[in-house]
């Protein structure tokens, strides 16, 4: 049997070389597949929103989609059985970004993490509905990690956060957080015990994100210990693809002001590909080592893989993602190409935030060296401290480790 790629992008799979291609042999059309493959793509997001967003060009990069060959996805009946149980909150409180920021802690999980975390820490802003999450090791380490995407939001949008809202959980009534929004003028606002309704916003999200990661990693069979991977994408994900109640754009549109796109977005836990770094690279040595594809980088243009060999997770520009499976082996030029599709990936402080024309500038500077990431020096302190986890120093990529450090949020 072998896969042939028609003139529309499609793959169509035939019974032998030899055959002619009739259209009896046509595995679906290329709409169909591609509204199964981007139901994928989106973090399982519902057929009925997918097909909305899509029509309504809320969001950039989505071809057009025709209807699902089957709307039952078996992933999305194993991770979403509580669906039901939740109800949307569409009451919006707030005029604008961080007049209130909800947030609340997940946890603990009943398995670590990958860097060794157990709670999540997840944040929301009631207007945009934009959200973060932290990974932590214990709920002490809420506080700094709560300062640290506050500070980072409130220095992006150039104005303060005016109130916080949580439960009053420990890791949120105390003296931390109280000497600190007194300091900067943040109210904070305690739900009742007993009522998460008060909390609604964030406990839907919490939901809604533990949901998604279940699915995606039920969709590969992949280990537990990638949930923060998971439910890391999950948020970058539904920033993306979400709409606000009552609006016609995405929580990303009305917190960064454009509107997002999805052009460069892969199946999470796909097999992928990464480019070996050359220079280093023997004249018999394969050119690529194999990795599982676990999202997209929120600080650089680049995707997240796990590399198998060497059992390390990388950030890396050179990656080809086999997300549609059926492909012929000699199709190999849709290979990812950073510069146009990653666009978005940077979540630029507003500091470091390049004019358009510089960004262009630069581009054109360091089309040469794409596929090298020198690690920060800050990145090289952190590998060192960490002695506990592989080095892939061969590969030339920026190795990282999986959410051990509190500013790795999304
Ligand atoms: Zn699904």
């Amino acid at each position: 049997m072998i896969g042939l790629r028609t003139s529309d992008n499609c793959y169509a799979i035939c019974q032998n070389p030899s055959t002619s291609f009739s259209s009896s042999l046509v595995c679906g059309s290329s709409k169909i597949e591609s509204i199964d493959l981007w139901h994928r793509r989106l973090g399982h997001l519902n057929y009925r929103d997918l097909m909305k967003v899509a029509n309504i060009e809320v969001i950039k990069g989505i071809p057009k989609l025709g209807k699902p060959s089957n709307p039952i996805c078996g992933p999305c009946q194993k991770g979403k059985q509580t669906r039901s149980t939740h109800k949307r909150v569409d009451e919006v409180l707030t005029s604008k970004p961080l007049e209130l920021l909800h947030m609340d802690l997940m946890g603990p999980m009943r398995t670590e993490s990958l860097g060794g975390k157990k709670y999540i820490l997840v944040m929301v802003d009631d207007y945009s509905r934009y959200a973060w999450v932290a990974f932590l090791r214990d709920k002490s380490e809420a506080f700094i990690n709560f300062k640290d995407i506050g500070l980072k939001i409130q220095n992006e949008k150039g104005h303060p956060i005016e109130r916080i809202r949580s439960d009053r959980g420990r890791e949120f009534d105390n003296s931390n957080f109280f000497e600190f929004c007194h300091s900067l003028g943040i109210k904070h606002e305690f739900s009742a015990p007993r009522t998460p309704q008060q909390n609604g916003v964030v406990e839907r999200k919490n939901r809604v994100l533990q949901e998604m990661a279940r699915t995606m990693l039920n969709q590969h069979e992949l280990p537990t210990h990638f949930w923060a991977e998971a439910i890391n994408t999950d948020c970058y994900t539904s920033n993306r693809t979400h709409m606000r109640p009552h609006t016609r754009k995405t929580c990303y549109e009305l917190w960064k002001g454009k509107k997002p796109s999805v052009k460069y977005f892969r199946v999470f836990g796909s097999r992928c590909y990464v480019l070996k770094d050359h220079e280093n690279l023997g004249k018999f040595e394969s050119k690529s080592e194999e990795g599982i594809f676990l999202g997209y980088s929120s600080k650089i243009r680049a995707y997240r893989v796990y590399i198998l060999s060497s059992k390390c997770m990388v950030e890396s520009i050179n990656v080809i993602v086999d997300d549609i499976g059926s492909r012929s082996r000699k199709c190999d030029d849709d290979r990812i190409d950073v510069s146009k599709d990653i666009e978005v990936i940077e979540e630029k402080s507003k500091d470091e935030k390049l004019s358009e024309d510089e960004e262009k500038k630069d581009e054109q500077g360091k089309k040469g060296d794409r596929g090298r990431i020198e690690p920060s020096k800050k990145n090289k302190s952190r590998q060192a401290e960490d002695r506990s986890l592989p080095t892939n120093q061969g590969l030339g990529h920026r190795v990282l480790k999986a959410f051990a450090t509190p500013s790795d949020h999304a």
